[in-house]
């Protein structure tokens, strides 16, 4: 199956109100010139999605970082699915490695801001990936593994077809450490496989698995070039709308007729 490329940018705590419209207006205007099939997404802070919105025009995707497990009530400082979508997002970062190592999100509470997200009509972009020391312990495919069943935990068939991954592997994020394509394809076939066990075949064929770590203009053609890379979850090279376009030109694929 042909899938069509993403790549999200990843803003983290970065930008201000005017910088962050400034960027996601170049970053459309650009996008606008590339030919090919690839999504472009943008994860701005929560205070700036609605102005970020607005500034690309249709043209990109807009997501949260984060969303939280619970519909509403008094959750001080969470933002729900449901106030996402009201800010025009169409997707949610879950689980992404700042929030599961830094502040200590496991599956269960993972898997029910998915379905949060889920139900209220948001897709998901579930974030997995072992730190360096499980790699040289020789368990990041169980890690890994791990992450992504209990990230997933009841999502159902129908749902999982508004799921994709990024593979993040913890030590290559920021760091200016790549996982070679060839670590990336190996793990990114391994998460193709456990969705078809777990799901069913198309599920598995139709699902984007994004690679995430340090990715650059310099290093984005090689790894889109993997069978199993569908684009890029990018975080310091999204800050610049040039990096980040580019990037999202490698990825891009011949569009379908
Ligand atoms: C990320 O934060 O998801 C990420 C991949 O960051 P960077 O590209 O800076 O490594």
């Amino acid at each position: 199956m042909d899938r069509r490329s993403l790549i999200g940018g990843n803003w983290k705590m970065h930008l201000d109100a005017e910088s962050a419209a400034a960027l996601a207006s170049d970053v459309a205007a650009a996008a606008a010139g590339i030919t090919g099939a690839v999504d472009l997404a943008v994860f701005p802070p929560h205070p700036y999605l609605q102005c970020v919105f607005k500034a690309a025009g249709g043209h990109l995707l807009v997501g949260g970082q984060d969303v939280s497990d619970q519909p509403e009530g008094a959750f001080t400082g969470q933002v729900s699915a449901a106030m996402l979508a009201d800010c025009g997002c169409q997707l949610t970062l879950v689980g992404h490695s700042e929030r599961r190592h830094g502040l200590g999100e496991t599956g269960p509470v993972l898997a029910q801001k998915s379905r949060q997200a889920l139900r209220c009509g948001l897709r998901v972009l579930l974030c997995v990936g072992e730190t360096l020391e499980d790699r040289e312990a020789g368990r990041a495919r169980d890690v890994v593994l791990e992450q992504l069943r209990g990230g997933l935990e009841g999502v159902s068939t129908e749902a999982i077809s508004r799921v994709d991954l990024a593979y993040e592997p913890v030590w290559a994020i920021g760091t200016g450490r790549t996982a070679g394509p060839q670590e990336a394809q190996e793990m990114h076939a391994v998460l193709r496989s456990d969705i078809e066990a777990r799901y069913d075949a198309r599920s598995a064929a139709r699902m984007r698995i994004l690679y995430g770590g340090s990715v650059k203009p310099s290093n984005a053609a090689d790894l889109m070039a993997c069978e199993d890379v569908d684009g890029a979850l990018v975080g310091g090279a999204s800050l610049q709308a040039d990096s980040f376009v580019e990037i999202a030109r490698a990825a891009a694929r011949p569009e379908q007729p």
